[in-house]
This record gives structure tokens, C-alpha cells and sequence, in this order.
């Protein structure tokens, strides 16, 4: 990952050469300033979070051990409203990149216009190795040392990455005992049973398959019979591979931590979600199909490629090799701005994570306005305004591109920098 970034906006407890996801957004940033107009005074804002708690984790093992576990909570910007974002589990969670994920979060959130700021969260475990007990305790523990600075007007911690909705709902039995009462509102893609809301779970996905609906449309190009491939297959690679394919898609391809399944007449997603489930959670092995190697991947002639995994996956390495017709992002950051750069070379419009996989944070402040009333939508209207939110966004982002000329991201980039950027410019700057 580029590390080419102006040294100033790399945090002193940062090395320069491990500034990875954060290095990524820097030069996302910088390709956006020139378009902020009278703002671009303000641009340094988005250059450096605003509040970062790094937190120890003491845990006593089933074995009777004690280890301990380095957690993060990182506010990027909070002019908006609250910080909202994620929690993520992954033995790779860093600090630079926890920074980034935050960021995008601000950004995302202004995109699809929602009255949040950006947040994430991360504990840098690999839960595949611990116990449920373990996991709870890890949970508990985070949640409790970073108390101070989350809340239902704070900051809402949410799912990502190897979390769940029983992870959240730790983490706001956690925050509600600190409390003495039930906070629903503390923490959003909780279950339904404490206050979550119907169709959280499949939002991501959902909001990825809305886009594409109109993507296509732009780009003359059909959903039905699109050959599609998907990088990724849980919550969110998973949702979207059986919803393009219910709308008469060919979802040709999966590659997941475990494997790479081919079938070119398309693959049966919702057995391949039955097999996962039923192993782990990994496609690997599964009967009647194909396997690949992710340069075959990368390579193959699709319709549309969606990445909906980790950040970093298409770099300057593999972007020469991708053949989509149109890329939509579901995973936060998959792509690197060099990878931007020769996809835009090839003509392969890029629909970027802060619009693409919005529907899930969109949901979630669904779920945070419902417990506020204490008064639950149908999963209709979810849906319903769910899609509204994701086609005005999609809207106002192509009208952004065709303004300026500039990409889907710089254009996204525009209109959420834009937006969080008037919020600061109005408070002022204390004292
Ligand atoms: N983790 C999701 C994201 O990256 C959802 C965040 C939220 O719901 O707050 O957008």
C-alpha cells in the first residue's frame, strides 16, 4: 500500500511505512480537496481523527490463562452527529487502519445523508480461536474500556467484520449494566428480540443489490443473466449473491478465506449458503463446482466484480487483470488509488464503498431512531426507505461525477467531504 502521504497527517505514534488503509484515504482525500471549493480551508479536518482510545484487553482464558488483546475505538468526525461505525475482530486490526475505516465511515455516512458522524472499532483477535465464553469476555471487557467515549448521542458501535448480532448484544447488556438500565439505543445490529430492527441483517447486501439495479441502468448493462462475481461470502457477499441471483443473475464465482468456487452456468447460491454454514463458514469443498486460483479470479469475464471483503484486495498487481464491466464495492477500501487508477485506464467504472455498502449503517440508523421512539417499523417500510436512501445517493453522487468529471469516488468523496465540511465550517472553531 502507498505510503507516499504528507508526513504531518500521519499520527507521531504512527511508523510512516506501516500507515496501510490510512495512507489509502490520505490520497483519497487529496484527490477530492481540489473540488471542496471555499472549504478546501477546511480539509485538514479530514485529515486527522478526532479522537483515537487504544485500549488493553486482559482476559482469563477457559484454561485458567491470561492473555491480553489490544482494542481500539477511533472518532474520525463528529460534526455531523454521533460517531457511528462498526466493530471489527481480525488478528490484522491495526490502529492505521482502524483510522481509515472510520473515515470512510464519515464519509459514507454524509454520502447517504444520515445525521452521523464516523467511527470504528476493532480488536485485533482471531476469534476462530476462542471459546463463545472467550469471545463474551473479550467483548464485555472492550465494551467496558471504552465506555467513556461510546452512547446512543456519542458514538453507536455496529457489526462488521467477523462480529454479529450477538456480539452487539454483549456489548450493549455491557453498556446498559455500567448504566443501570436498558440502553437499546447504545449499539445498532442488535437482534431483533433487544430492540434491532427487521432487515439489518441483509441491509449491506440489499443496498449493494440497489445500487446495481441502478448502476446497470447507467451503464447499459441488464441484471438479468449478468454474470457476477463476488469476493467474500458472509453477511454481506452472501445476502448479495442470493439477491442478484433471485432477480435472474449469474453469480459465476465466489472466493472466500477458505477457497474460490467457479460454476460458468452459475452457481446454486442458496446450496452453497447451506454448504458454508454447514462448514464453517467457507465455500471450500463444495460439491459440483470448479475451483480457482485468485488470478483466475481476478481475470475472469464478468459483468459485474464485488469485492466484499477485506480493504486492499485490488491493487496495481491484479487491477490489469480484471475484465468486469463495472466494479461495486462491498467491502470497505478493496481498492487501492493506483488500482483506481488503471481501472479507470481500462474504462471500468467503479461504484465505491461509501455509497455501495451504505445500506448497512443506513439500517442501523433505522434501528437507532426506532429505539430512540421505542416504536418499530414493519420490515416493508425498511426495505422501502432503505432503497429510497440508496437511489437518491446513487442520484446525487453520478449527478456530483458528471459535474466535476471525476470518478464515482471522487465524486462520492465530493459530496459527503462537502457536506461534513459545511457542518464544521457553521460551528466554528472553538474557542
Ligand atoms: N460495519 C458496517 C459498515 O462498515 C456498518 C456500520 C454501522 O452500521 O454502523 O458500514
Amino acid at each position: 500500500m502507498n505510503t507516499n502521504v504528507e508526513q504531518s497527517n500521519i499520527p507521531s505514534f504512527i511508523d510512516p511505512h506501516e500507515v496501510g488503509a490510512w495512507g489509502m484515504y490520505l490520497r483519497q482525500v487529496d484527490r477530492t480537496a481540489p473540488y471542496l471549493g471555499s472549504l478546501t480551508r477546511w480539509a485538514d479536518t479530514l485529515r486527522h481523527p478526532k479522537r483515537i482510545l487504544i485500549v488493553d484487553i486482559p482476559i482469563r482464558l477457559d484454561n485458567g490463562t491470561v492473555t491480553h488483546f489490544e482494542g481500539y475505538r477511533v472518532q474520525h468526525n463528529v460534526s455531523r452527529g454521533p460517531g457511528k461505525g462498526g466493530v471489527r475482530f481480525h488478528p490484522q486490526v491495526s490502529l492505521p487502519e482502524v483510522m481509515a475505516l472510520a473515515a470512510w465511515m464519515s464519509t459514507k455516512c454524509a454520502v447517504v445523508n444520515l445525521p452521523f458522524g464516523g467511527a470504528k472499532g476493532g480488536v485485533r483477535i482471531d476469534p476462530r480461536k476462542y471459546s463463545m465464553a472467550e469471545l463474551e469476555r473479550v467483548t464485555r471487557r472492550y465494551t467496558s474500556e471504552i465506555i467513556q467515549v461510546i452512547g446512543p448521542e456519542q458514538d453507536i458501535p455496529a457489526p462488521d467484520v467477523n462480529t454479529n448480532a450477538q456480539v452487539m448484544s454483549w456489548m450493549m447488556d455491557t453498556y446498559s449494566i455500567s448504566k443501570g438500565y436498558s440502553v437499546k439505543a447504545a449499539v445498532t445490529g442488535k437482534p431483533v428480540a433487544l430492540g434491532g430492527s427487521l432487515g439489518r441483517v441483509e441491509a449491506t447486501g440489499r443496498g449493494i443489490y440497489v445500487i446495481a439495479t441502478e448502476a446497470v441502468k447507467t451503464f447499459g448493462m441488464q441484471l438479468k443473466g449478468a454474470r457476477i462475481a463476488i469476493q467474500g461470502f458472509g453477511n454481506v457477499g452472501g445476502t448479495a449473491a442470493r439477491l442478484f441471483q433471485e432477480a435472474g443473475a449469474k453469480v459465476i464465482a465466489i472466493y472466500d478465506q477458505t477457497g474460490i468456487v467457479y460454476d460458468e452456468q452459475g452457481l446454486d447460491v442458496k446450496a452453497l449458503l447451506n454448504y458454508a454454514h454447514e462448514h464453517g463458514g467457507g465455500v471450500k469443498g463444495a460439491p459440483g463446482v470448479t475451483t480457482l486460483k485468485p488470478k483466475e479470479f481476478w481475470s475472469l469475464k464478468t459483468d459485474i466484480l464485488i469485492p466484499a471483503a477485506l480493504e486492499g484486495q485490488i491493487t496495481k498487481d491484479n487491477a490489469g487483470l480484471i475484465r468486469a464491466k463495472l466494479v461495486i464495492e462491498g467491502a470497505n477500501g478493496p481498492t487501492t488509488p493506483e488500482a483506481d487508477d488503471v481501472l479507470a485506464e481500462n474504462g471500468i467504472p467503479v461504484v465505491p464503498d461509501v455509497l455501495a455498502n451504505a445500506g448497512g449503517v443506513t439500517v442501523s440508523y433505522f434501528e437507532w431512531v426506532q429505539d430512540l421512539e421505542s416504536f418499530f417499523w414493519d420490515e416493508n417500510t425498511i426495505n422501502h426507505r432503505l432503497e429510497d436512501v440508496m437511489r437518491s445517493a446513487y442520484k446525487a453522487v453520478t449527478q456530483s461525477a458528471a459535474e466535476h468529471h471525476v470518478s464515482l469516488r471522487t465524486a462520492a468523496f465530493i459530496l459527503g467531504c462537502t457536506r461534513i465540511l459545511e457542518a464544521r465550517e457553521v460551528r466554528g472553531l472553538y474557542p
